[in-house]
């Protein structure tokens, strides 16, 4: 190799993917053939019908829970998970300080208050051993997300939770497929959620759905989205397309695993890049970013931003995280529910890679391991070129 081809693209050099990341959604045997059949049916035009049967079925089974509502996005799932457990004007809901946007929103547009609860220093998911202090009498529910390949310890949250009587409404839209201590992500919560939209690990385009073993809450929900029709509905043609992805499901999530852990030994030697994820033998967590802690002084001063267009110029498709809810949000929106140094942190510092290339072949990991060695190996000279810019 010679010293030119260790450059990276913003200096020059040739991007270890001229073609840039993979796209999503990938070609899928199993989706043309049932568009061509739904096509040839008549059926995507149904309201009701055998794929949303199976769909909901499948998911059912997967989650051991009875009731299965699929609906318009993972944001109306969190909404509609939100008035199923009962949270209403006065109420206060709690979450990470670092969250999808949506939940918070779905909360205040409730009535009911977000707390904001901070996250834990080495997953940037919110700390479990956080959340006592902060309960009052106004607390109804506890909503977790599972964020970035980072998870959460549903068995410490459910220990708060049934000491103080409060619901919990799990946000799995990243986690089809991973395993918490034990169980399939979503099912600690007393309702789960998925979302199925674009970008999603299982897509539609759009779409979502709710689970829960609680009679009482499938009940509320029943009740919320029937008006006469179905408020919020999936379509028949979105069930279709996600039912051949179902059945790779299993296996997809065992390769973006094996090949996040395939990257992570490839990038032991660049310093500055600290995975939030912690895979255990009872814990898989679900690979739809891939969240790492960006240290801006062992990249030479190289800022996140920058770091983020060296990456891209590679054809490597690293983002920066979300903004935290404190950030974004007027004071008197939210309570903090203690300090939120590690929220500001993830404010500033996280950074994702985005999940399609995780399906790739091993070489090509290697390869993204290399490109972003080499954003390492020359961040002094990418800081500078970004100064003179
Ligand atoms: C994508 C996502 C949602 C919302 O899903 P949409 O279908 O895009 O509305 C909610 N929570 C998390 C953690 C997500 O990643």
């Amino acid at each position: 190799m010679t010293a030119r081809d260790d450059l990276p693209a913003l200096l020059g050099g040739e991007p270890a993917f001229p073609d840039g990341p993979p796209t999503w959604p990938i070609a899928d045997d199993g989706v043309a053939r049932v568009l061509r059949e739904l096509a040839a049916s008549g059926d995507w035009g149904k309201y009701h019908g055998p794929h949303s049967l199976r769909l909901a079925e499948w998911i059912a089974k997967h989650h051991a829970t009875e009731f299965v509502e699929l609906c318009a996005s993972g944001t109306c799932a969190i909404e509609l998970a939100l008035r199923g457990v009962g949270v209403g004007a006065g109420d206060e809901v709690l979450l990470a300080g670092y969250d999808f946007k949506g939940n918070f929103v779905n909360v205040v547009r409730l009535g009911a208050l977000p707390v904001l609860i901070d996250l834990d220093p080495e997953t940037w998911n919110l700390d479990p051993t956080l959340l006592a202090a902060a309960i009052t009498e106004r607390t109804r529910a506890i909503v977790v997300s599972h964020l970035h390949g980072g998870t959460v310890s549903m068995k410490q949250v459910r220990a708060v939770a049934d000491e103080h009587s409060l619901a919990i409404v799990e946000d799995a839209c990243q986690m089809p497929g991973a395993t918490i201590e034990g169980r399939p992500a979503g099912i600690w919560g007393d309702i789960g959620a998925w979302s199925f939209g674009g970008s999603k690990t299982l897509s539609a385009g759009r779409g979502g759905a709710l689970y829960t073993r609680d009679a009482a809450i499938a009940q509320r929900i029943r009740l919320d989205v029937e008006r006469g029709n179905h408020a919020y509905p999936l379509s028949e043609l979105q069930a279709a397309v996600l039912l051949p992805q179902l059945e790779r499901l299993e296996d997809d999530h065992q390769r973006r695993a094996a090949n996040v852990e395939r990257l992570l030994d490839g990038l032991t030697d660049v310093k500055g890049l600290r995975p939030i994820t912690r895979p255990t033998e009872e814990t898989k967590p679900g690979y739809y970013k891939l969240g790492f802690q960006y240290e801006r002084e062992a990249f030479e001063g190289l800022s996140r931003e920058n770091f983020v267009r060296a990456a891209r110029g590679e054809g490597v498709a690293f983002d920066e995280g979300f903004r935290s809810l404190h950030k974004i949000h007027s004071r008197r929106r939210y309570r903090a529910g203690g300090a939120l140094t590690q929220a500001d942190a993830a404010d500033e510092r996280m950074i994702v890679l985005h999940h399609p290339v995780l399906l790739a072949e091993g070489d090509v990991i290697d390869r993204v391991a290399w490109a972003i060695g080499k954003v390492s190996r020359h961040a002094a000279s990418l800081a500078a070129r970004a100064d003179r810019d």
